[in-house]
């Protein structure tokens, strides 16, 4: 089930530099409407799924498109994220209401570095195999 942004609820993350969902998604999809100042998942059929957008949005405005054959009979899937936990609330179409609650990550936005204490990447092995903080000796190796 993909996400989509409620427009209401969307605030453009206040036209800071940085709009959390467009940062957030691995798969480039949320942007920012030039004109409304919203956020829209342009392109929902390409959506992971991963709702990395729904967690991190601070209003609460990313939901889920839940699929055509629950919609049309009522039924919803409504996220709500905590600081330590998301609640979704799942409405069946027979009207029964279930919530579910997970414990989520709570590093800090950006907090994280992946490259702290590797080595700086060197560009004149770029057509070499393996990774840049690998040491060679260690690489698998195809045989002949
Ligand atoms: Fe809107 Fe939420 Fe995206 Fe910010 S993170 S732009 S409030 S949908
Ligand atoms: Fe991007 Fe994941 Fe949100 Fe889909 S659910 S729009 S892939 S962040």
């Amino acid at each position: 089930m993909p996400s989509f942004v409620i427009q209401e609820k969307c605030d453009g993350c206040k036209e800071q530099d940085r709009v959390s969902c467009v940062y957030i998604c691995p798969n480039n999809l949320m942007a920012l409407d030039k004109d409304s100042k919203k956020a829209v998942n342009q392109e929902v059929d390409q959506c992971w799924e991963c709702y990395s957008c729904v967690k991190i949005c601070p209003q609460h405005a990313v939901e889920v498109r839940a699929y055509a054959d629950i919609v049309p009979m009522d039924g919803s899937v409504v996220p709500l994220r905590g600081s330590d936990s998301i609640v979704w609330t799942i409405k069946f179409r027979n009207g029964n209401v279930k919530k579910f609650k997970f414990p989520i990550r709570t590093t800090v936005e950006g907090s994280i570095n992946p490259y702290a204490g590797k080595p700086e990447a060197d560009i004149s092995k770029l057509d070499s195999p393996g990774f840049f903080n690998m040491d060679s000796a260690y690489m698998p190796r195809i045989s002949d």
